[in-house]
């Protein structure tokens, strides 16, 4: 699996539709400071289904909008399509391309879609995991994250060695198994409830 292309349209900094195609091998973004380098990751980390403002530098979905210049206007909605080459089968989709496009209008919706059909946001997350993309891939690394690697709680280092390790797809059937656990086991208190009213 490669990154083939990234096509951004009013996302961040970029107002007009621009499209990058990514080498094989390597490509290296240069620019001056403010240029939009990062915004190009982040517009990758967003697509891939990141929630975290934090993680996107941004306060809210809005400020992911592009906000006008001196002399431009802003616009309504950002977009950003990843196109992923899967000739080698790593995501489990019978398509040798895949291209994942997230949506975002200043009103708040948001729209995600895989090969131009609509999906959930979690579908998203599902087909990248263990891929190391994604919102809890490694392959990303932020500016600072070294940083925090090394200040790191020995619980967060557990974390990173279980995305690396693969397992993160595991935590997460885990979270949800235990979630519709939980959610069962207070159906039943409120049915032993209404056992009790109706005796
Ligand atoms: P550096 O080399 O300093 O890290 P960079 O090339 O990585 O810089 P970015 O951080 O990607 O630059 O881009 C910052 C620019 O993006 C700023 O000029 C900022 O005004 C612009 N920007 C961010 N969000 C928006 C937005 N919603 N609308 C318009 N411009 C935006």
């Amino acid at each position: 699996m490669h990154l083939e292309s990234l096509s951004l349209r009013g996302f961040k900094s970029f107002e007009r539709r621009v499209e990058l195609r990514f080498d094989r091998h390597l490509t290296a973004v240069v620019g001056p400071n403010g240029s939009g380098k990062s915004n190009i990751a982040d517009a990758i980390r967003w697509v891939l289904g990141e929630q975290s403002m934090q993680a996107l530098r941004s306060k809210n979905l809005v400020d992911l909008i592009f906000a006008g210049t001196d002399r431009r206007l802003p616009v309504n909605v950002a977009e950003v399509v990843l196109t992923v080459n899967n000739e080698d089968g790593t995501l489990p989709l019978p398509y040798a391309q895949v291209a994942v496009t997230r949506r975002a209008y200043r009103a708040g919706e948001s729209e995600f879609f895989i090969n131009g059909v609509p999906c959930r946001l979690k579908e998203i997350h599902q087909i990248f995991l263990d891929t190391g993309v994604g919102r809890r891939g490694v392959s990303l690394v932020g500016q600072g994250e070294i940083d925090a690697l090394l200040t790191a709680t020995p619980e967060q280092r557990r974390g990173w060695v279980e995305d690396l390790a693969g397992i993160a797809r595991y935590q997460l059937q885990k979270e949800q198994a235990l979630a519709k656990v939980e959610a069962a086991r207070q159906e039943l208190t409120r049915l032993q409830d209404v056992i009790v009213e109706v005796r």
